[in-house]
């Protein structure tokens, strides 16, 4: 049995930097992988991270309590104001300290650490390098681990916990080389699984950002918190929903719509192209609903950078122009992108409290798969990278703690026993000849919740999702898998991974419904304001073997007093 103090699930910027905190205390750390750790999807990350260095003329008078300030509005008032607090306070310590490790960052004439603006955001705050900035940090971030001796287990897939009720004694894993499947003794163990983009079709996530792990986490007694807040984009590529970063807009891209209008003079006269992703995004959809966008892909508009011109576009912008002329044939100087909204970025998760803790001793989870709350309704852009370095930096030092001058409580019977089941589900469904096809079951999810719980939302449409999506996990009962080898079975993957996506994809479903308002990304067309009075609260999905249980728990209200957004 592999056993170490600290075992965190995946190997992006929220796990690599929990690993590297835990190791530091000399805590015995391992990272368990699907993917090699810079391989993860953190390295995708174009645009930048924010924290209030106020090193750009313009932003001079910025604070991390204005930063908070922001976060909290961009949230629609549904982000815990604690939390964003300690977020946006701790930000500059960790961003000097990704500089010294390494990073580097973009500079100002004078070396300080350039900052661009993104939307939502009153100063330009957000600091990157070039647009590359998640690969860069993902790679120094690696580089600290290896240095602290993190071990890590590189191609395996968290199956499920072992857990009592009372305690986590660690997690049952799947040797994708092999087809092995262990026990991991782990006094505590991490979630930084990631997103959860692969439960739509148009998004811009990897094929890694599964959201399976959301499923372990659901079933092991940990609610999920928020799911119904999804972020869409509003420039992916057209087809493909490649990402544009918010960049591309922060160093003055235009939105056009086939008027050649600046529309979002419309809809945000004051912010324009820099209002919140959620405003910008509705707005493109109304205008392509409107007939006033370009037929291609289902419907886009152009983003429009030409007039940046080329040596700006090469410095700053050099890796979205690769990706326009290698997945559309467009170069970025010459030709306006056709881009158009797609999922991005999942603002629920694992609920976790300030410190990344669970309410399953022993569990933690950072990153993109936990729901502290920072980001509530609505992320800023640049408060990701942010959250993963903060949070996994304080989840790391929780977990660290959690283990520290104890003696190990590791019950080995638990793990045996929940290896032995995970086992024999894997071997049923090698054995199974169930008739439904994986291909089939997926497709239907992804297209469901883009169809039906996307950007404008409406009761009927969501209900009919959701009726789909129960009927699906019936129907995942009698999935079959094709290859049945043992070695690199990604069909068996792919199927096991599906479980936990429709677990979570239901409890999206079931939260969308039940949330009668509009707030930040959550749009109903048949509930179109704001209602303080009965929704200023989160939303906790249960699991059970029937569907999400949901009830509700008070927003954290600090300084900030809701308000209307205004842009
Ligand atoms: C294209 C794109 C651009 C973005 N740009 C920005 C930006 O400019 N600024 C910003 O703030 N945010 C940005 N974001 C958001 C941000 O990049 C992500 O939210 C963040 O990187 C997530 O990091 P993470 O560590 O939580 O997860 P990831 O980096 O996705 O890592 C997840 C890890 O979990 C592992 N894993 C998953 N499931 C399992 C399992 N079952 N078993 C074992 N391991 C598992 C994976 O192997 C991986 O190592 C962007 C997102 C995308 C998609």
């Amino acid at each position: 049995m592999f056993k170490h103090q600290v075992i965190v699930i995946g190997g992006g910027l929220a796990g690599l930097r929990a690993a590297v905190e835990t190791a530091m205390m000399g805590v015995d750390t391992a990272v368990l992988s699907l993917l090699y750790p810079v391989r993860s999807h953190s390295g995708a990350a174009q645009g930048g991270v924010n924290a209030a260095l106020a090193n750009m003329p313009e932003c001079k008078d910025d604070s991390p309590a204005k930063h908070a300030y922001d976060t909290i509005k961009g949230s629609d008032f549904l982000a815990d104001q604690d939390c964003a607090e300690i977020m946006t306070t701790d930000a500059p310590k960790r961003i000097y300290e990704l500089e010294h490790w390494g990073v580097p960052f973009s500079r100002t004439e004078d070396g300080r650490i350039a900052q661009r603006p993104f939307g939502g955001a009153g100063y330009p705050r957000t600091c990157y390098a070039a647009d590359k900035t998640g690969l860069y940090i993902l790679h120094t971030l690696n580089e600290q681990a290896v240095k602290h001796k993190v071990k890590v287990y590189n191609e395996w897939a968290a199956l499920s916990l072992a857990n009592d009720g009372m305690m986590n004694h660690g997690l049952v894993a799947l040797n994708l080389q092999t087809g092995e499947i262990a026990p991991f003794a782990a006094d505590a163990v991490v979630f930084a699984t990631g997103g959860a983009g692969r439960i739509y079709k148009r998004t811009s996530n990897a094929m890694q950002s599964t959201g399976y792990c959301l499923g372990v986490a659901y079933k092991a007694g940990i609610p999920l918190k928020d799911m119904e807040f999804i972020q869409f984009h509003p420039t992916t590529i057209v087809g493909t929903n490649i990402l544009m970063t918010e960049g591309a807009r922060g160093e003055g891209g235009y939105l056009v719509n086939n008027q050649g209008e600046r529309f979002m003079q419309k809809y945000a006269p004051k912010a324009m192209e820099l209002a919140p992703r959620d405003i910008v995004s509705r707005s493109i959809q109304i205008e392509i609903n409107e007939g006033r966008g370009f037929p291609d892909g289902g419907g886009c508009v152009h983003l429009d950078l030409r007039h940046l011109g080329r040596e700006k576009i090469l410095e700053r912008l050099p890796g979205i122009r690769d990706l326009a002329i290698s997945f559309l044939g467009i170069d970025c100087i010459e030709n306006p992108v056709p881009v158009q909204p797609g999922q991005h970025f999942i603002m629920g998760g694992i609920d976790t409290d300030k410190d990344g803790a669970t309410i399953l001793p022993g569990a933690f989870a950072a990153g993109e798969c936990a729901s502290v709350s920072v980001h509530g309704a609505n992320r800023l852009g640049g408060n990701s990278l942010l959250e993963c370095v903060v949070m996994g930096q304080r989840a790391g030092a929780a977990a660290g703690k959690f283990v520290q001058g104890k003696a190990s409580a590791i019950k080995e019977a638990v793990l045996n026993d929940a290896a032995q089941k995970t086992s024999a589900e894997v071997d049923a469904l090698l054995k199974s000849d169930g008739k439904e096809r994986l291909v089939t079951l997926r497709d239907a999810m992804a297209q469901t919740m883009t169809d039906k719980i996307g950007i404008f939302r409406e009761e009927k449409a969501m209900r009919e999702a959701l009726a789909t999506i129960q009927e699906l996990r019936v129907r995942f009962r009698h999935i079959g898998v094709d290859a049945k080898n043992r070695k690199f079975n990604l069909d068996l993957l792919r199927t096991i991974e599906l479980g936990g996506m429709l677990d979570a994809a239901e409890s999206i479903a079931a939260g969308a419904v039940a949330r009668q308002e509009s707030r930040g990304a959550h749009s109903r067309l048949d509930f179109k304001t704001r209602d303080d009075v009965n929704w200023m609260k989160h939303t906790l999905a249960h699991y059970t073997p029937d569907g999400a249980r949901l009830d509700y728990e008070p927003v954290v209200l600090t300084k900030w007093q809701p308000e209307e957004r205004k842009y």
